[in-house]
């Protein structure tokens, strides 16, 4: 078994050969060239390279040079067809074994890796999990593992998958092969997770190719926001092509669209809020030119690729500086000259730390979000309440704040969603029987029926108020159709009291009655510190006095990173703290209206 057979650790030259050999291309990119030599060298790896840059030679080559299986993990079984494929039609040895394939040919092509018959089997997390799938690759000897899209892995990555979280364990389940990770995402702490989970020895950690030389950076900073409006107008009445302008909140969208009509300026809002066609059509309409000017949220953007957007305006600072490198890289596509402006002033941070205050919620006002839930459920552990009118219910916090707490508590599956049923109502008696028998006889006698039936149903809960399916009475009754009239009238006779229920809360069975919720606080507080530091690196970028773009560079670890790019307002010298309508005559000498 090739388990047995000593690991053969080629050269780059052997890795070239193979490389113009096999796949054609006369060498390796620079920062392949660290990757690939690290791989060879029996080390972990974190390679980090922009999407395009060439992650995937980084394993294949390696894996071919030194002999023996590897396996890559890959989150999307259309990704693993098309790598496949383009690996055979160079006929390299290859396979990928995922949920569409049957029992027979899995078995096939685990064959064909026992007999040393593959070199790169490509499988997902889920089915290396699978059965005995990772006791038989141990077996048969895995000598490199390639993690692809490896931010899956982490919770800060835009596309967390729970099977990758395990993927540290299945490592050591395979007998820790080597390992080398690969992401286009660059954040600090994506990288740091990564090496974690995964459990990398010592890697090698290659972050390249980040740099947009052809974008220009400004930073134009303003004591009061109002300021902007202004200063926005006139950047992008000096530009005559596509631009887009940021801004963190809805209603800011619609409200800069509006001004910047007033300055006949051509533009279309976008948000989340928007509705799908109206999106769609604003998109349609920048990417066909009908309008120039697209203002939009941070929902704007993700697989629109507009090559020729000459500006990136961004009216307000974004939460973080990924976020900020990634709506300004949307400029400039096509390699031509193109400019990222953002406007600041002090007040920009407000609105993250409102949403901050959104997404992370203090221990108090969890506490209390649980102490109304415990107090409201009935004997079945139901909060009659949708969200929203649970959250304005929790006595000493916000609306705002109670729904945040009740997102870590549904998070943390204390507590789940119960959907609005049509027949759902939740009622209490009121009247005692004897006035019950008194009153409801003769041309009555169905209200009573009614009234028996819920007692039947509930019990004595229904005496202090219970949730109950009128679908689920006897048929005789004719279901919620036929009796929530009936209910009315009892109801206006303070028979009973009820309303609807538009869904509700259940509390895990579990944890009824528990004085505090069982809840991470350490791991939230780091969260909420991370979001916070991520604010903080966003907002010193705004402020640096050094190069902007090695600022960035550096953030992400890039070490291509220069200390002056001669493109930033830093590097040029000549940013100016712009009052009322002075600017700065360097970037209108360079400003290049297309007509
Ligand atoms: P990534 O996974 O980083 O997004 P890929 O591995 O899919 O990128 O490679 C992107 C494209 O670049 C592919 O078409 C690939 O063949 C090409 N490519 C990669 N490395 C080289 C190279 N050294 N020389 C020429 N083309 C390359
Ligand atoms: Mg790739």
């Amino acid at each position: 078994m090739r388990s047995h057979s000593p690991p053969t650790y080629g050269s780059l030259s052997d890795a070239r050969a193979l490389l113009s050999a096999r796949f054609g291309y006369p060498d390796f990119r620079p920062p392949q060239i660290r990757a690939v030599e690290a791989v060879l060298s029996g080390r972990d790896a974190l390679v980090v390279l922009p999407t395009g840059g060439g992650k995937s030679l980084c394993y294949q080559v390696p894996a071919l040079v030194r002999g023996g299986l590897c396996v890559v993990i890959s989150p999307l079984i259309s990704l693993m067809k098309d790598q496949v494929e383009a690996l055979e039609r160079r006929a390299i040895a290859a396979a990928f074994i995922n949920s569409t394939l049957g029992a027979g040919a899995v078995a096939e092509r685990m064959a064909r890796a026992r007999d040393g018959a593959l070199a790169l089997l490509y499988l997902s997390p889920e089915r290396l999990e699978a059965g005995h799938t990772c006791a038989q690759l141990r077996a048969i000897g895995v000598r490199l593992l390639a993690v692809d899209e490896a931010h899956c892995i982490s919770e800060w990555g835009h596309d967390f998958r729970p099977s990758y979280r395990r993927l540290g364990q299945l490592r050591q389940a395979l007998g820790a092969p080597q390992t080398v990770a690969l992401t286009a995402t660059a954040t600090p702490e994506v990288r740091r997770d990564i090496v974690q989970q995964l459990a990398l020895h010592a890697p090698t950690v290659v972050v390249a190719g980040f740099d947009r030389p052809n974008l220009t950076y400004r930073v134009r900073r303003v004591q009061r926001a109002p300021e902007k409006d202004a200063l926005a107008v006139e950047l992008l009445k000096r530009e005559t092509a596509p631009a887009i302008v940021y801004t963190p909140a809805r209603n800011a969208v619609e409200r800069i669209t509006a001004m910047l009509g007033r300055a006949h300026i051509r533009a279309t809002a976008y948000h989340a809020g928007l509705g799908h066609q109206i999106r769609q059509r604003a998109q349609d309409a920048f990417m066909e030119e009908r309008t120039r000017v697209i203002v939009a949220t941070s929902a704007f953007g993700m697989g629109i690729d507009k090559p020729d957007v000459r500006l990136v305006v961004h009216h307000a600072m974004p939460g973080s500086l990924e976020a900020y490198y990634q709506e300004a890289g949307r400029a400039g596509r096509d390699g031509q000259p193109s400019r990222c402006e953002l406007l600041h002033a002090p007040t920009d941070r407000n609105t993250h730390e409102y949403f901050l205050a959104g997404t992370h919620p203090t221990r108090h006002d969890v506490d209390q979000v649980w102490c109304t839930l415990q107090q409201r459920a009935d004997d079945t552990g139901v909060v009659p309440l949708a969200p929203p009118a649970l959250a304005r219910q929790v006595p000493g916090v916000n609306e705002r704040c109670a729904a945040a707490a009740l997102r870590v508590l549904l998070a943390h599956h204390l507590c789940q969603l119960v959907p609005p049923r049509p027949g759902q109502v939740h009622a209490r008696l009121l009247a005692t029987p004897v006035r019950i028998a008194r009153e409801l006889h003769g041309p009555r006698d169905f209200d009573r029926e009614l009234l028996r039936a819920l007692w039947r149903g509930v019990g004595p809960a229904l005496s202090h108020g219970a949730t109950i399916d009128l679908d689920g009475l006897p048929p005789g009754l004719g279901g919620a159709a036929m009796l929530v009239p009936v209910l009315e009238r009892l109801a206006s006779e303070q028979f009973v009291t009820w309303r609807r229920v538009d869904g509700g809360i259940r509390l895990a069975p579990s944890h009824r009655r528990r004085a505090s919720p069982p809840i991470r606080w350490d791991q939230l507080e780091r969260r909420r510190r991370t979001d916070v530091a991520r604010l903080d690196a966003m907002e010193h970028y705004a402020h640096t006095t050094h190069c902007r773009r090695a600022y960035v560079l550096r953030y992400f670890g890039d070490r291509e990173a220069r200390a002056q790019c001669g493109a930033c307002d830093r590097c040029l010298a000549n940013t100016v703290t712009v009052a009322g309508h002075s600017h700065d005559p360097a970037s209108r000498g360079r400003s290049r209206p297309r007509s």
